[in-house]
């Protein structure tokens, strides 16, 4: 059987807690048959700045790049609050993602059913919930040039953020998001705000000839971001696949995450083009951060963490089978009662982030 190569990093905060619960999985999953790893492991964030003054090595890069996928656990931390602004923990996300041309950024939103009474709204409006945002990530105006604060000739200040999106970028996340409602229902909502913005003119032009081009047997929705936002609180089982630029996708997605419970139950996937090969770099890590104020407790909920890894058995290495072997596990241990505190609710009395790991491993 192939031996998949994965490089992990744990970073700081509560990364190493929760990646530890990732190697136990990994060695249950080759116990299994089903999925063999070679792994390797290197600093990232605040770990990697205090062993070599950087967040992320030219040699971490280069692994990075070597291997067939990236866990990530989470970077950043008080400690590092006064570390130069182009060497903060998160400038070595943000270089791994640029340097690998991670693209596309999936966040699924799934409601699982024991816990659909920690959702935001009620249980009927999220119960069976399952939606795939697909977000823009290297795009957009987080990126766009000119990028500046300017002070004017009266001594106030102007800024300017650019929204840049070109034909080329637009038609690749469209077709991770049409490839992946392929698989999934064959729908594909379409968020932007062409009634104001150039951007969004062209962005829902590029998606709809992508559609009519490729995809026409599946249904394609547009809809202005900000209803968008409040369709997602009204009755957010109507989406399936929801694709969107970098700025709404970041605001959106947080949206989708309240809905489910807690933050650290959402797995993400960052992946780059498909290419001659076949093969995309790719990147998993946890929605949530580095949370400092329960990091090293024993506290952290591992499920996002070991949700990312199933995304991976299932983006990077088309082994569907024990993707669902593992997130069958995750819904098998939370239907038998295992709960971390994030999502115990009261009078449970919760497990720490070894004993989710552990209840995972049971369920496997
Ligand atoms: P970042 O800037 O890195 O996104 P943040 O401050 O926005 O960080 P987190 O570090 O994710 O957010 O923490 C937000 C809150 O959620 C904290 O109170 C933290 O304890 C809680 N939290 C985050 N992840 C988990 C987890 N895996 N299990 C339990 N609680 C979590
Ligand atoms: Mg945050």
């Amino acid at each position: 059987m192939t031996a998949y190569k994965l490089l992990l990093l744990p970073g700081d905060g509560i990364g190493p807690e929760v990646m530890a619960q990732v190697k136990t999985v990994i060695g249950a999953l080759a116990e299994t048959g089903l999925a063999t790893f070679e792994t390797e492991t290197d600093l990232v964030g605040g770990s990697s700045i205090d062993a070599h003054g950087v967040p992320l090595t030219d040699a971490a890069l280069a692994r990075a790049d070597a291997a067939d996928a990236v866990l990530l656990g989470a970077v950043g931390g008080p400690k590092w609050s006064g570390v130069a602004y182009d060497i903060r923990p998160e400038a070595g996300l943000l270089r791994l993602r640029k340097d690998l041309g991670l693209f596309a950024n999936l966040r699924p939103a799934i409601c699982y059913p024991a816990l659909a009474d920690a959702s935001a709204l009620k249980r009927e409006l999220v119960e069976g919930l399952d939606i795939m945002i697909v977000r823009e990530l290297t795009g957009g105006v987080y990126f766009g040039e000119p990028k500046e604060i300017t002070t004017l000739p009266d001594g106030t200040k102007r800024a300017v953020d650019t929204q840049v999106y070109t034909t080329g970028e637009i038609e690749r996340i469209a077709h991770v998001a049409f490839d992946l409602a392929r698989k999934r229902s064959g729908r594909v909502a379409s968020a932007e705000k062409h009634n104001v913005m150039k951007s969004g003119v062209l962005w829902k032009e590029v998606v709809t000839q992508v559609h009519a081009e490729h995809y026409s047997d599946l249904a394609l929705e547009h809809v202005l971001a900000d209803n968008c936002a409040m369709q997602l609180v009204r009755r957010p089982k109507q989406y399936d696949v929801l694709v969107t630029d970098n700025l709404f996708g970041d605001v959106l997605s947080d949206v989708a995450a309240m809905l489910t419970g807690s933050l650290g139950m959402l797995p993400s996937a960052s992946l780059g083009a498909v290419d001659d090969k076949g093969s995309r770099k790719a990147l998993y890590e946890p929605v949530h951060g580095s949370a400092p104020d329960i990091a090293g407790q024993d506290l952290a909920n591992p499920l996002a963490m070991i949700g990312s890894l199933a995304m991976a058995l299932r983006y990077s290495f088309g082994l569907g089978e024990a993707a669902d072997l593992l997130d069958g596990a995750i819904t098998d241990a939370l239907a038998a009662g295992a709960r971390t505190k994030d999502i115990a609710g009261e009078g449970v009395n919760p497990l720490g982030t070894a004993g989710m790991g552990e209840a995972v491993v049971a369920a496997l």
